[in-house]
């Protein structure tokens, strides 16, 4: 190349935008941080499979970094460290720091500990053909035949008639048994498969056999229904009535592993969005920052974040009001002066369906948490959309932090789309972005991220805390 070639090589170079993939960028050391930080992960994914396990583990591990309980009202100062429970779905764990809460305001990070599911019905159990079956109605988004024809597991609550809270987790253990919804076989398929996707599998044929043994003792059509119930009843102390007030939901039965020889990925059910929760967690776990900051973990954001443990409950606003009250600051000012990432998962450009895809902005597996100035469907509608000015600064805080990044869009223009809780935080008041983990095959049973990502996304968190 000629001298007068290179120099325009090298000019390219620093005008023109190019996203890097994070394993190559990192050192050999942070190359380990990246392996090692991943195995941690893991085990909270197993652990944390409900948005319920997702609050006890928070809260164990919070306990551990020495965290303690916070209810309205109590008195705060500098250098507390909280977690703050609702109802058992959602937590908010907080450091209080020593900067003047009214000029600098809270740092924020808001994500999600509920994911797409297999819910069962308030009156499910059934018997029919040799087999029991519960009923189910599915929660959140998913593409109904791939919840067909794999193990599954059962967790969830039983407030029986007695207002005894019992808990079921069974089908994790190699010991336990797992559930199953049934697919039809190939050779009797020639009208399913004619079905468009949607109707391969249809809601009501998601139904989870639990049994198949007949008790001697009751009549004709109820023998099998009678075994089940009878074995609930001795395990749990149920009756079939206490269905009316259980929360149980069938979740793949898969515990996360490392996918590929270089065991680059992660596989598991759920990373959308306990990816985010988990590095959220450990974000404000290891922190030292001067700023109060907090680790939101929703519940409900995969049905519009509704109820009282979504994101539009009023009981995250009370608690920030209630903070900045203890430490009497103005709140309003507070939230003025505040700053949040919604934070959660995109979208990861996939080679095998690059159709939906415009790649010059879509999100690449391993070139670091992904930056969504706005999310929405049909012209951004939906979406907080995040000023420049605040992009800008953001964009600053990890350049500073030496953080790999990316910025994206989930998917082409008129292909979909999608919605976060960015806009129930930005309605507060707060300067509000989207950022999270891409990735592949989102919302199906397992789910595929880059342990680059992963990373980048909780150092990007450490980096918008410091
Ligand atoms: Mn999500
Ligand atoms: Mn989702």
């Amino acid at each position: 190349m000629s001298d007068k070639k290179n120099k325009a090589q090298e000019r390219y170079d620093k005008l023109a935008y190019v996203k890097k993939n994070y394993f190559e960028e990192a050192s050999k050391n942070e190359r380990n941080d990246i392996y090692a930080y991943a195995e941690g992960y893991k085990a909270f994914l197993d652990a944390a499979k409900t948005e319920r396990e997702a609050c006890v583990v928070a809260v164990s591990r919070a306990k551990e970094q020495g965290f303690t309980e916070y209810h309205f009202g109590d008195a705060l100062v500098a250098g507390d460290k909280k977690y703050f429970v609702n109802r058992g779905k959602s937590v908010v764990v907080f450091r209080v720091g020593t900067r003047n809460l009214e000029t600098d305001g809270m740092r924020l990070i808001a994500s999600h500990i509920d994911a797409p599911r297999v819910d069962i019905k308030q009156i499910p159990l059934y018997e029919d053909s040799g087999m029991c079956y519960l009923k189910t109605h599915y929660y959140g988004g998913i593409k109904k035949y791939q919840w067909t024809a794999i193990p599954l597991a059962l967790h969830g609550i039983v407030i029986l008639k007695d207002g005894t809270k019992v808990s079921i987790r069974v089908g994790e253990n190699t010991k336990d048994p797992v559930f199953y919804i049934d697919d039809l076989l190939p050779h009797l398929s020639g009208e399913q498969m004619a079905k468009i996707g949607g109707k391969i599998i249809e809601g009501e044929q998601l139904n989870v056999v639990v049994g198949g043994l007949p008790h001697a003792d009751a009549e004709a059509g109820k023998r099998i229904k009678y075994t089940v119930l009878d074995y609930l009843n001795k395990e749990y102390g149920m009756c079939e009535e206490d269905f009316i007030s259980a929360e149980l939901s069938a979740v793949p039965a898969y515990s996360a592993r490392d996918i590929g020889f270089d065991r680059a990925f992660i596989g598991a059910y759920g990373h959308d969005d306990r990816v985010c929760a988990y590095t959220a967690l450990t974000a404000v776990l290891n922190n030292e920052s001067e700023h109060t900051v907090l680790a939101m973990l929703v519940d409900k954001e995969e049905i519009g974040s509704e109820g009282t443990t979504g994101m539009q409950s009023k009981i995250y606003e009370d608690l920030m009001e209630d903070i900045c009250a203890a430490l009497s600051a103005n709140f309003r000012k507070v939230r003025y002066a505040s700053k949040c990432l919604s934070a959660d998962v995109t979208a990861a450009f996939d080679p095998n369906f690059s159709g939906v895809f415009e790649k010059l902005n879509a999100a690449i597996v391993s070139c670091g948490t992904c930056m969504r100035k706005f999310t929405g469907a049909r012209g951004k509608s939906g979406s907080n959309d995040a000023s420049a000015e605040f992009v800008a600064e953001v964009r600053k805080i990890f350049d500073k932090e030496g953080v790999i990044w990316q910025t994206a869009e989930l998917g082409k223009v008129d292909v979909g789309g999608g919605g976060t809780v960015a806009k129930f935080l930005a309605k507060l008041n707060i300067d509000t972005i989207d950022l999270g983990v891409p990735v592949i095959s989102m919302h199906a049973p397992w789910e595929l991220i880059s342990k680059a990502d992963l990373y980048s996304n909780y150092r990007a968190f450490l980096a918008f805390m410091k």
